[in-house]
C-alpha cells in the first residue's frame, strides 16, 4: 500500500480545522476503509521499571529531577512480569506493554532480565511491546529474537517544540532509534503527547514527522497531558475533547493503516467523548487503572462503554504473525557492550530548571 504522499504543513493545519462534521466524516471515511470501524485494539501498560530517571521531560513525573509522588522502584521480577501478562491477557488485552524508565538500553544483567520476560510473555500467546528508551540496532535484533512484536518510542511533539519541553536527549537520536527497530521484523508503535502548550502548527508537524516514515508505524498513541504537579508544565489546562477529536482524525487521514492509540489522558474524557475518537479513527486504547504512573479508566468501565458502543476487542496477532522466540543459548546476537554516543543537548529550559529548584 503506498501511503507515500508528501503533507505540507498549511493541508494538515486546514485539515485539522476544518468544519467539525466535515473533518470527522473524512477520516471515518478512510477509517472504513482500512479498519474494522467495530473493533478495537487493547493493550496493558506494565510499569516494568518506575522513577528515578535522569531526563528532563517536561511531562513526565517519572523524571527524578521533579518533585512528584512517585517513588523510584527496581526492575520487576520475571515473575511478577508473567502474572502481570496471564492478567492482562485474561481481561481481555491482546497485548502487554513493558515500560522502563530509562534513557536508553544498558548491555547487562537488567537488559538480559527484560529480554527472559520477553520471551515469557511471549510463549502466553499475548502480543509483547516494550519501552525502554533508545536502543541499537544490535539491541533490537536482541529483542527482535526474543519475540517482541513492538517497539513504543514516541517522537512526543514536533522537533521544533521538543526543544522546549526536553533538553537531555535529542529528537535525531529518537528517530534513529525508531530506524534502528526498523532494522528487525519489530513492528513500531510511535506518537505523542498534545496539550503541552505546542500550536497546531506543531501539532501538524509531529503527524508529519509520522507520516513520513516509511513505512508509517504500526501504531500511534495520541495522548493529552495529564499534568501532574510538581512536572514542569503540571500547570497546563486539560485538553478538550475537540482538540483530542480533531488530532485523532487529523492523525487517522495521515496514517491511514495505523492503529490510533487513545493514550495517556482518557480519564479526563467521557464516554460520549471516546465515542466520538473511536468514530473518528482511534482504534486501540489502554485498559487497566492505571497508565505507568497516571490513572486510566477502571477496566469494567472500559467493558461497559464497549458494550453500550457494540464494539469487540481485537484479537492478538490479527495484524501481524506472532514472533518465534529463539532461546537465549541459540540467539545470534549478543551483548556488544556498546556505549553509543545518544546525544545530550543540554539546552536550557527555563520552566523544567524552576521545576527542579523547587525540590530543593
Ligand atoms: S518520559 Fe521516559 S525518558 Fe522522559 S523522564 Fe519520563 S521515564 Fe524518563
Amino acid at each position: 500500500m503506498n501511503h507515500s504522499r508528501k503533507w505540507t504543513r498549511d493541508e494538515v493545519v486546514s485539515l485539522y480545522n476544518k468544519p467539525l462534521m466535515d473533518l470527522l466524516f473524512e477520516a471515518a471515511s478512510v477509517h472504513r476503509k482500512y479498519h474494522d470501524p467495530n473493533k478495537v485494539q487493547v493493550s496493558t501498560l506494565v510499569s516494568i521499571k518506575t522513577g528515578g530517571c535522569p531526563e528532563d521531560c517536561g511531562y513526565c513525573p517519572q523524571a527524578a529531577r521533579y518533585h512528584t509522588d512517585v517513588n523510584a522502584k527496581e526492575l520487576m521480577g520475571v515473575e511478577e512480569v508473567i502474572a502481570k501478562g496471564l492478567e492482562a491477557k485474561a481481561s481481555g488485552s491482546s497485548r502487554i506493554c513493558m515500560g522502563a524508565a530509562w534513557r536508553n538500553i544498558k548491555d547487562g544483567p537488567e537488559f538480559d532480565q527484560v529480554l527472559e520476560m520477553v520471551r515469557s510473555l511471549n510463549k502466553l500467546d499475548i502480543e509483547v511491546c516494550c519501552t525502554l528508551g533508545m536502543i541499537t540496532e544490535n539491541q533490537a535484533h536482541r529483542l527482535s529474537e526474543a519475540g517482541l512484536y513492538a517497539y513504543n518510542h514516541n517522537i512526543d511533539s514536533s522537533e521544533e517544540y521538543y526543544e522546549e519541553i526536553i533538553s537531555t536527549r535529542g529528537y535525531k537520536d529518537r528517530l534513529q532509534t525508531i530506524k534502528n527497530v526498523r532494522k528487525t521484523n519489530i513492528t513500531v508503535c510511535s506518537g505523542g503527547i498534545i496539550g503541552m502548550g505546542e500550536s497546531i502548527e506543531n501539532r501538524a508537524d509531529m503527524l508529519i514527522t509520522l507520516a513520513s516514515m516509511t513505512p508509517h508505524p504500526e501504531s500511534a498513541p495520541i495522548n493529552a497531558l495529564v499534568p501532574v504537579k510538581g512536572t514542569p508544565i503540571g500547570e497546563m489546562e486539560l485538553v478538550t475533547s475537540w482538540e483530542m477529536v480533531r488530532m485523532v482524525a487529523t492523525a487517522r487521514i495521515l496514517l491511514p493503516e495505523t492503529q490510533v492509540r487513545l493514550s495517556a489522558g482518557r480519564t479526563n474524557m467521557s464516554r460520549e467523548g471516546q465515542a466520538l475518537y473511536f468514530f473518528a479513527g482511534a482504534n486501540s486504547i489502554f485498559a487497566g487503572d492505571q497508565l505507568l504512573t497516571t490513572p486510566n479508566p477502571d477496566i469494567n468501565e472500559d467493558v461497559k462503554m464497549f458494550e453500550a458502543l457494540g464494539l469487540v476487542p481485537q484479537q492478538p496477532f490479527e495484524k501481524h504473525a506472532q514472533r518465534q522466540t529463539v532461546e537465549a543459548e541459540n540467539a545470534q546476537f549478543h551483548a556488544l557492550g556498546e556505549k553509543p554516543k545518544w546525544s545530550r543537548p543540554d539546552h536550557k529550559i527555563q520552566r523544567n530548571l524552576e521545576a527542579q529548584t523547587k525540590r530543593k
